[in-house]
C-alpha cells in the first residue's frame, strides 16, 4: 500500500493550491486525480486579481494564454454598465496543468472510489493510506460523498446548471460581455475572449428557479447563440455545448471532520452572485494546508460569498474609478 502524510483527491485549483502550499512547507503529500493533466474542465476561465495574488502568479512569466480586461461589460435587461475593473481570462486546460506541475507534488492517475477510516488513518481503495485527507474532487468528490454528505447535505436550491463551449475563434471583439437575467434567465450568459484566438461562450443558471419557471437551459442557450450571431460576436459557428453542474455557497456547512477536509467545489464554495469558483477553491486549498501544517482553524467563513459588491461596482461605473473588492 502506498502512503503519504497528506493525500489530496483532485488536482484542480483547490487541490493544486493545497499541494503547492504543503510542498513549500516540506510536507509529504500525494495528489490523486482520475484524469491525466492537461485535462478539460468546463469553465469560462475568468479569474480575479485576488486569484493572481493568492497564487503569487507572476503574469509576465506565466507561459500560457492570459488576457486582461480593464472593464467588464454587464448587460442588464434595460441598462448596460461597464465599470472599470481589472479582471483576467485563462484557459483552464492550460492553467490547471501548469498549477499542478508548479506544485511539485507527485501525482497518481487514480479514480478514487472508496474511503474508510482505520484508526487515525484514511484508507483509499485499499491502495493508499494517509493521516490527512483533502477532498478537492469537485462536485462529485468521493471524499464529500463518503465522509461529508450525511453531515452536510447540499441544498438543491444552491445548484447551478451550466452549458458552455470553448473553441478557437478569430474574434474581432476582445471585450468580456456578461448578460444578466436575459429573457428572465435566473443567472447570466457570457462571452469571454482568451488570448491568441480562443473564446468561451456559456450560460449558467440556478437549477431550481429555472425549473419553477418551466424554462430549460437549452432554449436559453439557443437564445444566446442567436444573439451572438446578431451582434456579430460569433458568426457561422456550429455550436456543440457541454453541460455541468455545481453548487454556490449555502449557509452553515461542515468542511472538516477529523483530519479530512473538503475544499473548492467539493465544499460548494462558488460565489452567490457570479458562481465564481476558482478564487474560493484556491483560498480553501491554501487554508487546508495551513490547518494541517500550522494547526490553523479551517474556518472558511472569511471567504467572500460574493464576487462583487453591487454598490461599489455601480459607484465605480458612475465615477469612472476602478472597482476594487475591498
Ligand atoms: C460552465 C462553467 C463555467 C465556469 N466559469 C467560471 C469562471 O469563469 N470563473 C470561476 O472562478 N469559476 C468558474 N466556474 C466554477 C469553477 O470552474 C469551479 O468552481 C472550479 O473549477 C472549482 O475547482 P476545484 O479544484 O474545486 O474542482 P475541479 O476544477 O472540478 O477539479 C476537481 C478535480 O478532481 C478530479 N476528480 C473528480 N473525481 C475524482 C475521483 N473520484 N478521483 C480522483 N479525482 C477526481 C477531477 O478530474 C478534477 O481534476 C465555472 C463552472 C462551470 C461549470
Amino acid at each position: 500500500m502506498k502512503s503519504a502524510d497528506v493525500i489530496i483527491v483532485g488536482g484542480g485549483p483547490a487541490g493544486s493550491s493545497c499541494a503547492w502550499s504543503l510542498k513549500r512547507q516540506g510536507v509529504d503529500c500525494l495528489v490523486l486525480d482520475k484524469e491525466p493533466f492537461p485535462r478539460s474542465k468546463l469553465c469560462a476561465g475568468w479569474i480575479t486579481p485576488e486569484v493572481v495574488e493568492d497564487l503569487e502568479l507572476d503574469i509576465a512569466s506565466y507561459p500560457h494564454r492570459f488576457l486582461s480586461f480593464k472593464k467588464l461589460h454587464f448587460h442588464f435587461p434595460v441598462i448596460g454598465l461597464s465599470p472599470p475593473t481589472l479582471q483576467h481570462s485563462i484557459r483552464r486546460y492550460e492553467f490547471d496543468a501548469w498549477l499542478l506541475e508548479r506544485s511539485a507534488a507527485p501525482i497518481d492517475i487514480h479514480k478514487v472510489q472508496t474511503i474508510r477510516q482505520q484508526g487515525e488513518e484514511y484508507i483509499i481503495d485499499e491502495q493508499y493510506r494517509c493521516s490527512y485527507l483533502i477532498g478537492a474532487g469537485g462536485t462529485r468528490c468521493p471524499v464529500y460523498r463518503e465522509l461529508f454528505r450525511k453531515l452536510s447535505p447540499r441544498a438543491s436550491k444552491k445548484q447551478i446548471v451550466a452549458l458552455e463551449e470553448e473553441f478557437p475563434y478569430d474574434y474581432r471583439n476582445s471585450k468580456c460581455h456578461l448578460w444578466i437575467f436575459d429573457k428572465q434567465l435566473p443567472g447570466y450568459s457570457w462571452y469571454v475572449p482568451k488570448a491568441d484566438g480562443y473564446i468561451n461562450i456559456g450560460i449558467g443558471a440556478m437549477a431550481d428557479k429555472l425549473k419553477t419557471q418551466g424554462g430549460d437551459i437549452k432554449s436559453h442557450w439557443d437564445h444566446l447563440t442567436r444573439k451572438l450571431e446578431r451582434k456579430r460576436l460569433v458568426r457561422g459557428h456550429d455550436f456543440k455545448p457541454k453541460g455541468y453542474s455545481y453548487y454556490v455557497r449555502g449557509k452553515a456547512e461542515i468542511f472538516r471532520t477529523g483530519n479530512a477536509f473538503i475544499a473548492g467545489d467539493a465544499a460548494g464554495l462558488a460565489t452567490k452572485d457570479m458562481a465564481e469558483g476558482i478564487g474560493p477553491a484556491v483560498k480553501s486549498g491554501l487554508m487546508a494546508a495551513d490547518a494541517i501544517v500550522n494547526g490553523a482553524a479551517y474556518d472558511l467563513s472569511g471567504i467572500s460569498r460574493k464576487s462583487f459588491d453591487a454598490k461599489r461596482l455601480m459607484l465605480s461605473w458612475l465615477l469612472r474609478r476602478p472597482y476594487s473588492a475591498g
